[in-house]
This record gives structure tokens, sequence and C-alpha cells, in this order.
């Protein structure tokens, strides 16, 4: 008899814990739950559809699922078909890698309207969650505030600032690629509460800003006069240098150069959104839609002995996936810990009848066969009962 372990959520954080837990103990059995029928969670429907290098890590997250006492345990919800309880009942170890997708709330007068969308809401339709199906009317969207400075912002910008030929070998679903070609869309306004200096951006992901076919970056003459604070770490105080240098080059662009205009605009605070406006402590500007991209909160899960959390869950929403890895690798360590001084539970198998990854695999085959006749990696089915139809078909 070996330890059995439950992993809850199938993204980046579970898989990863589930590699660190097999290079200590080879013997493990392992489930990985997941409430979709579809595994790699963020990977899927966060990482935008255009940056298909990040998608790609999926392959080593495949390969684990061809490990023999690995479960992938799909379209399985906690709360519905089992309990918290149930599982820790059950198991020797629960890993709870459920992450943040809830989008946070900036607290401020006309947030609710309805041309204010979630990052979290608008990115997982684009990349066909089978929850957020309906999309934005972009029909007469013109101009588009998205607020925040981190690397989501510059997805949400970059997405909709893109052509329809930059994003042809993209996996956005059908419809959101249409409305965004279709959107008479001129200006978006990347809006920081503070300073460049402040920005989270990733230099590569500003840099790519800069490298629009039919957008120009352009930012507000605060980065002229911007400096990456000296306290900061090296590694920070390098990462703001070079964006401050981008966005210096933004800085010497002209607006309207090219048929939409991309703006970084800092020290710029939301107060209150409008139909058609946004008030920033600075002033006005127009905005037809606004997409907050200002952090997510998760869920609340038992935290008893023999609960684990990993990723988002367990840090906050914060980090890339290297940096979940090496985060889900040392909670792995501290889970072998707790098993070594523990028998095995003996209880029966309490997994119900769920998608598995052969069934996952039938997916995946059907997306990808549809792309290539389009010369896409794949495209998503979107609708919950095609994906079960095709898991659970032969
Ligand atoms: P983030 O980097 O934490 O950025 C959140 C932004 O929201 C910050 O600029 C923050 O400003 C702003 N904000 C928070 N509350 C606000 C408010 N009330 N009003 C105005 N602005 C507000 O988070 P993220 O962009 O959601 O990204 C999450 C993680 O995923 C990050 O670690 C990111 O690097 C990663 N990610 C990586 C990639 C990639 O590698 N390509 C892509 C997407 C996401 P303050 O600094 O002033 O608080």
């Amino acid at each position: 008899m070996t330890h059995r372990v439950a992993i809850v959520g199938a993204g980046p954080s579970g898989f990863y814990a589930a590699d660190g837990l097999l290079r200590g103990r080879p013997d493990l059995r392992i489930d990985i739950i997941d409430r979709l029928p579809t595994p790699f969670g963020l990977v899927r429907a966060g990482v935008a559809p255009d940056h298909q290098g990040t998608k790609a890590v999926v392959r080593q997250f495949d390969k684990l699922l061809a490990q023999p006492d690995l479960r992938f345990a799909g379209n399985i919800e906690i709360g519905r078909d089992l309990s918290w309880d149930e599982l820790v009942a059950a198991y020797d170890a629960v890993i709870v890698a459920t992450g943040m997708v809830i989008d946070r709330k900036l607290g401020i007068p006309g947030e609710e309207l309805p041309h204010v969308w979630g990052s979290w809401r608008f990115v997982a339709w684009l990349n066909g969650h089978p929850d957020f199906r309906g999309g934005p009317d972009l029909s007469s969207v013109k101009s588009v505030a998205v607020i925040g400075n981190g690397n989501v912002a510059l997805d949400v910008a970059r997405l909709l600032a893109k052509s329809p030929d930059e994003m042809a070998k993209s996996d956005i679903v059908a419809e959101a690629g249409a409305a965004i070609a279709a959107a008479p869309l001129t200006d978006i306004h990347v809006i920081g509460r503070r300073g460049a200096e402040h920005a989270s951006f990733t230099n590569n992901e500003l840099a790519e800003m800069g490298r629009l076919s039919r957008a120009v970056s352009v930012a507000d003459p605060s980065v002229l006069e911007a400096v990456a604070p000296a306290t900061d770490p090296t590694p920070e105080k390098l990462r703001k240098t070079k964006n401050i240098e981008t966005l210096k080059g933004f800085a010497a662009h002209q607006a309207g150069e090219k048929p939409v205009t991309v703006h970084f605009r800092f020290h710029a605070a939301p107060t209150a959104i409008h139909p058609g406006e946004v008030e920033l402590s600075t002033g006005t500007i127009a905005a037809d839609m606004v997409v907050t991209c200002i952090g997510y909160s998760g869920e609340d899960f038992p935290k008893s002995e023999g609960v684990f959390a990993v990723g988002w869950a367990r840090r906050g929403p914060s980090g890339t996936i290297p940096t979940n890895r090496a985060d889900s690798h040392a909670v792995a360590k501290d889970v072998l810990a707790w098993l070594e001084d523990r028998d095995p539970k003996s209880g029966p198998d309490i997994l119900p009848l769920a998608v598995d990854a052969d069934g996952w695999h039938r997916i995946d085959k059907a997306e990808i066969a549809a792309g290539a006749a389009q010369g896409r990696p794949r495209v998503k089915f979107a609708d919950w009962q095609a994906l079960l139809d095709i898991a659970q078909g032969d």
C-alpha cells in the first residue's frame, strides 16, 4: 500500500506539485482533480492566446499525465461531487492548487456598469473558457481604458491592439477575434495609479508593445523623469530601468502614427466610471469600455492538517509560471516530509466518474485537428456539453 495525494486544481501549480512529489516518491498515487473537463488551468484560460510559446509548457504536464499512477479527474467540482471533508478523510494529503480567479474590485463609483469588465472575465472569454461565453459588444467601442500596470494589463491592451494577421496563429476563440477585428478601436489607455518606476510589467512584454503592426505605443512625459527606486533589490532595479528606457522610446512616438494608439498614462488613479468616460486623478478620458487588470482574489478552502496550498492559492496572485514551479516543488517537499511519518490510509477509492486523461486527449486531438484546417494551433471547444460529449465519446 502506498500514500495517495489529491491535488485540487489542474493548473501549472498543481502539475508542478505532482512533478515535485513524483521526483521524491515515484511510488505515490496522485489524483489531479479539476472542475473543468480540460486540464492546465490558467495556461489554457489565462495565458494570452497569442503567447503560444508560454502555452507550450503544457507538454511537460502532458508527460506527467502519462504516468501510470497519476490520474486526471476532470469535471469534478469540490462541493458538488465531493466535499473537502471527504477528500481530507480519504487521502493522505490534499494539495490546494485552485489559483485565484475572482476579479478584484476598484471600489469606485460606476464599477458595476455593464461596459466595465474584469480582466479574468475578459481573458477567459478570449480563451474559450466554457463559463464565459458571452463577450462584450465591441461594435461601437473606439476607446478602451485598461486599468493597472501589470502584465495582465499589457495582455489585454495587446490583444485589443493586434491586427487580425498578428492573431492568425493564436488560438483566440473565433467570436472574440472577429469582434476585436471589427471594432472601430482607435485608442487604448493603459492606466497606472503610480509612476512608471512602480509598474510591474516585465521587460519583454512591455517591449512587445513597441512592435505592433497596427498600433503605436506612446507614453506621457512623466516617464522622462522616472528613475527606478534606489532601495529596490538589483534585479528589480534592472527590470524597472529597462522598462523606463522602453517607455522613453514610446514617449518619442506620436499618437495617431498608426490606426490604434496605446497611451501609457501614469500617476492617474481612477476615481469614478461613467458611461463613455473614466475620471482619473489627472482628468477625464473617453472610454467606451473599461477593463480592470488590478489582481484577483480566490475562494476559501479548509486549512486543516494534511492540507497544503500551492501557487496563487498559497501566495496570492503574483508570479509567472516559473515562479510557481519553484513554489510547488518546495511545497511538495513539505508534503513528502509530512507523509514520511504516517501510515497510508486504507479506505476505498472515492473519486466519482470523471473525465480522465483519455477523455482530455480526445478533446485535445479534436481541437488540434480543427485548428490544423485553419492554420491555427487549435480551435477550442468552448461549450460545456460539447467538451463533455467529446471527452466521453470513443
Ligand atoms: P500585478 O502585476 O500585481 O499588477 C496589478 C496592477 O494593478 C498594479 O499595477 C497595481 O498598481 C494595479 N492596481 C491594484 N489596485 C489598483 C487600484 N485600486 N487602482 C488602480 N490600479 C490598481 O498583477 P497582474 O497584472 O494581474 O499579473 C498577475 C501575475 O501574473 C504577475 O506576477 C504577472 O507578472 C503574471 N503574468 C505574467 C504574464 C507573462 O509573463 N507574460 C502575463 C500575465 C500575467 P500598484 O502597483 O500601484 O498597486
